[in-house]
């Protein structure tokens, strides 16, 4: 399926989470085998021309797309989690919302130095996500580059952001 396509397997969900806010909904993509395939194997086709060694993918819905890409490419996933999830001692990084604060949290030891980690995400809307994952990927010795998502709200420039920080952005629509 072409990324045209599978914008169409995208549902807009009105007043979600919050009145007035269209909320972007990837269920109806991940209930579709082939919809959920295609996405799959355009992202990993982005994560290899990305030169990825790994892919990281912010919890929840980012794990969902990330660890299918990892395992479609044979790498292994590095979950980028809510505060509070991990067993070990962990790395984090506090980051702003729109409306009050969040915060991400790693196992640092998930990483070897230097590796060539791809950030995968279901949406970036600001971009604050993203850039607090790579912010703490970095801080764990990653060498993250590329951020992929499966949407993009052009509107909300989180993809600008996003390469003021040195990182190449794609996504499969927007
Ligand atoms: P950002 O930090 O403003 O770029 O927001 C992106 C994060 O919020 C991602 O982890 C998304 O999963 C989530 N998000 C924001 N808006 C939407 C939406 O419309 N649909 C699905 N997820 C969203």
């Amino acid at each position: 399926m072409t990324p045209e396509e599978l914008k169409a397997l995208v549902r807009t969900v009105p007043d979600f989470p919050a009145p007035g806010i269209l909320f972007r909904d990837i269920t109806t993509l991940i209930s579709h085998g082939t919809g959920l395939a295609a996405s799959i194997g355009h992202l990993a086709r982005m994560a290899q021309d990305a030169g990825a060694e790994a892919i990281a993918g912010m919890e929840a819905r980012g794990f969902i797309f990330g660890a299918a890409v990892a395992a479609h490419m044979g790498l292994g996933f590095v979950p980028v989690r809510k505060p509070g999830k991990l067993p070990v001692k962990t790395i984090g990084i506090d980051y702003a919302l729109e409306y009050g604060r969040d915060r991400l949290e790693i196992d640092p030891t998930a990483i070897p130095a230097g590796q060539r980690v791809v950030i995968i995400d279901d949406l970036i809307a600001t971009g604050g996500t993203a850039l607090a994952a790579t912010e703490l990927l970095r801080t764990a010795g990653a060498d993250v580059t590329h951020a992929l998502f499966v949407i993009d709200l052009p509107d909300l420039h989180g993809a600008a952001r996003l390469r003021d920080a040195g990182l190449t952005v794609e996504a499969l629509m927007d």
